[in-house]
């Protein structure tokens, strides 16, 4: 084809790149109508107590069934929503929809031999940080539901509060004196200064599924093992609970829950899926 192509000054040097691109515009420009039309739905993943394997709550994961691609993953759509904006209106429907979800579970659970009310997270991009209506936003739907705040979590990357300055940190502030959990995301990727936690309104860490990764062969790399248990002290002295991602086995839950890890989340346990799997999950949790 190159060679055919002779002079044509306008043929691509790299096909498989132009495909991306037309795919990555095509999806943006196809986003705003998705969310009218309800293309998106809503994976959660159970979050398993270590110390007894109780199911405490689940995070919601956003995905897009895209009617040519099929079921498009975050990664695929989120950072275009966030390059456009659609990710305030998107962010919210999300909110919304797992919070009503958490409802129904806590009123189908109930029982007082039940560890607490399920919980549900929720991941928040840094532009829905800085997008005025969040706290809001927030309290309506709370309040609409009749979810109580101490049942939400928002998850928000390490990396969209290195430096975040006061401005910024105002609304999660407000969120956690509401008694919303906030959670450090993906924690131990970006290189935030630990000292800089206490600034942060912050009481979950979230270790990055890297670290989980490196608790998978056996023995574990000391390296590793010296720097979780760092972590998990420092979290706990600051009284910050701390969740692991990416559990996939069994000895990585247990050397996880040995170096004093809190929640645990991961395919061991669940993939993500349908809200009536947590149901199953749950249920058959909190009747023993
Ligand atoms: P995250 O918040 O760190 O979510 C965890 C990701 O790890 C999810 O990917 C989940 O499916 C995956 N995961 C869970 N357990 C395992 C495991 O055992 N092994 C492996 N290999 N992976 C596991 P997912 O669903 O593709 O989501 C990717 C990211 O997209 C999320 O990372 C989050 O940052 C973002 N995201 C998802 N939903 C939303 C949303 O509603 N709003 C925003 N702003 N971001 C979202
Ligand atoms: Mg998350
Ligand atoms: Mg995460
Ligand atoms: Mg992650």
């Amino acid at each position: 084809r190159a060679k055919s192509a002779g002079g044509n000054r306008f043929e691509l040097a790299d096909p498989e790149a132009d495909a991306r691109a037309i795919t990555r515009h095509g999806l943006t420009t196809a986003l705003p109508a998705a969310l009218e039309r309800g293309e998106f739905f809503i994976e959660y993943q159970p979050l398993v107590h270590l110390g007894d394997g109780s199911v405490r709550g689940a995070e919601a994961l956003v995905r897009w069934l895209h009617p040519q691609h099929g079921v498009l993953s975050p990664d695929r759509f989120i950072p275009l929503a966030e390059h456009t904006g659609l990710i305030v209106p998107l962010g919210r429907w999300v909110l919304e929809q797992s919070v009503r979800q958490a409802r129904t579970w806590q009123e189908r659970r109930g029982g007082a031999d039940a560890p607490g009310p399920l919980r549900i997270n929720v991941n928040l991009s840094p532009c829905q940080l800085t997008h005025p209506g969040l706290v809001q936003d927030t309290v309506d739907i709370l309040e609409r539901t009749g979810v109580e705040p101490d049942a939400l979590c928002l998850e928000v990357t390490e990396s969209a509060l290195i430096g975040a300055d006061d401005d910024l940190l105002k609304p999660l502030r407000r969120l956690a004196e509401m008694g919303v959990d906030i959670a450090l995301d993906d924690f131990g990727t970006g290189y935030s200064n630990l000292a800089n936690l206490r600034r942060l309104p912050v009481s979950v860490l979230k270790l990055d599924r890297s670290f989980t990764q490196s608790m998978q062969q056996f023995p574990a790399d000391p390296v590793d093992l010296k720097i979780v248990e760092g972590i998990v002290s420092l979290a706990h002295s600051l009284d910050l609970a701390v969740t692991v991602e990416g559990v996939e086995t069994g000895a990585q839950a247990e050397q996880l829950r040995i170096l004093g890890c809190d929640t645990a989340q991961g395919w061991y346990y669940a993939r993500p899926g349908p809200p009536e799997r947590l149901h199953e999950l749950a249920l058959v949790d909190a009747t023993g």
